[in-house]
């Protein structure tokens, strides 16, 4: 029987994860050793007695003793703190799922991949903010990297049995999240709860809003460049509202293969689950007639500044990605909070980008996490000391 952990199993890929596993026959078809939460103790209980989890862990120490009671009697051990969530990374398990939000899920990964085991990587933070660390520490350990980022997944699909050598782009779509059809002078005032409305994908709400500012797009043009170790002129984004067409691989000959599916979280996680087999999954087959037309357009780099900053961060290397990430999950928490619009993310962003670019180091790409979380520390304290100067 294979075993299984899923780090952030109660957010919103975490729950699609376990419908998947669910279905399979839970505990009858696969041995769950540890899942992981944070704030949401009642459902990260739930998940663990019906997969039978060997550990729950909570991210958050506060809430051991709430865990702990809501296990009474199961039997299932219970973890606190992001050190636990690391080790729950480390147990040996054959698949682990990283659907932990925001470069939290670092770490965790890290001692997947540090064991040599198989990682499916939800998780793009960990790509954007130490890809090459993550890369080598894979390659170091003979440890396998699934892309579970539907555009990614989408990529790795379209490559089966080709050769990166004869590809001359890849192409990445992007819905155009919320804001898609807002006139420009409007979006300065876009609400939070306008941010968090998807019109295509039900996700969690972080990542709801990286669409609408198209950060999301952003990271996965870098999560491209660091996984498929693609150039970013190699490497294309395209504006496709229906979510229909996840991603393209262009090859040298003039042909092209695209990757088509519902927009359903299930297709790209049970992909990865069963790899390299397909198994059949609770995922509506594509009615193209019914839809009758898909629809493209070339991204608005006025309405959406995050791609162009993805681009150089790419030219930039070293610790950009680290920084770009920080500074945005920062610029992301104000937004949220209130103490900044919506179109002041990115401007905040790339001043953080120019002010670390300054500092010594800034050129070498990370080698070990804590320089990784150095860069991320400085980056996060910028963008806050930053976004009060300008308060
Ligand atoms: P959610 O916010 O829905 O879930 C995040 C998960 O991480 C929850 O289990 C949450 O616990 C846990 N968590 C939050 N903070 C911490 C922390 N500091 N340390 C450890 N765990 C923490 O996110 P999504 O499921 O939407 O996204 C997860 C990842 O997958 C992200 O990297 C995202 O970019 C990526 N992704 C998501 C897609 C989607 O469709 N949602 C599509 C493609 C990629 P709790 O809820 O208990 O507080
Ligand atoms: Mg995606």
């Amino acid at each position: 029987m294979r075993s299984v952990s899923v780090l952030g199993a109660t957010g919103s890929i975490g729950e699609s994860a376990f419908d998947l596993l669910m279905r399979a026959g839970g505990p009858e078809a696969f041995r769950t050793v540890a899942l992981t939460g944070a704030a949401n103790i009642t459902r990260l209980a739930e998940m663990a007695r019906a997969l039978r989890a060997e550990i729950a862990v909570t991210a958050l120490p506060e809430k051991l003793g709430a865990l702990r009671e809501a296990l009474a009697g199961s039997g299932i051990e219970a973890a606190a703190g992001p050190e636990a969530v690391a080790e729950a990374g480390a147990r040996p398990a054959d698949w682990v799922l990283s659907a932990i939000v925001g470069a939290a899920g670092l770490p965790p990964g890290l001692e997947v991949l540090r064991r040599g085991g198989t990682l499916a990587l939800a998780n793009k933070e960990s790509l954007v903010a130490a890809g090459r660390l993550v890369m080598d520490q894979a390659a170091q350990n003979g440890a396998r990297i699934l892309p579970v980022d539907s555009e990614h997944s989408a990529v790795f699909q379209a490559l089966q049995g080709e050769n990166l050598d004869s590809v001359a782009a890849v192409t990445i779509t992007a819905s155009g999240g919320a804001f898609r059809d807002w006139p420009l002078e409007r979006l300065a005032r876009a609400s939070v709860a306008e941010a968090s409305a998807h019109p295509n994908w039900a996700m969690g709400q972080r990542i709801t809003i990286d669409s609408a500012s198209m950060f999301n797009k952003a990271l996965e043009v870098i999560e491209a460049h660091e996984f498929f170790g693609l150039s970013c002129d190699r490497i294309k984004v395209l504006v496709h509202p229906q979510s229909i067409i996840h991603a393209m691989v262009s090859h040298h000959d003039g042909g092209s293969i695209a990757h088509l599916g519902a927009p359903d979280m299930r297709h790209a996680i049970g992909y990865a689950l069963h790899w390299p087999q397909r198994r059949a999954l609770p995922v509506a087959p594509l009615d193209l007639a019914s839809l009758g037309s898909l629809t493209f357009r070339a991204p608005d780099e006025t309405r959406w500044p995050a791609l162009r900053l993805a681009r150089e961060v790419i030219l930039a290397g070293g610790a950009a990605g680290a920084v770009l990430n920080a500074a945005k999950e920062q610029a992301l928490d104000d937004f949220i909070a209130g103490r900044c619009g919506f179109m002041d993310m990115a401007p905040a962003v790339e001043r953080v980008l120019a002010a670390c670019a300054g500092q010594p180091g800034f050129a070498t790409s990370p080698g070990d996490l804590a320089t990784v979380l150095e860069w991320d520390g400085m980056a996060r304290r910028l963008a806050a000391v930053r976004q009060a100067g300008a308060a």
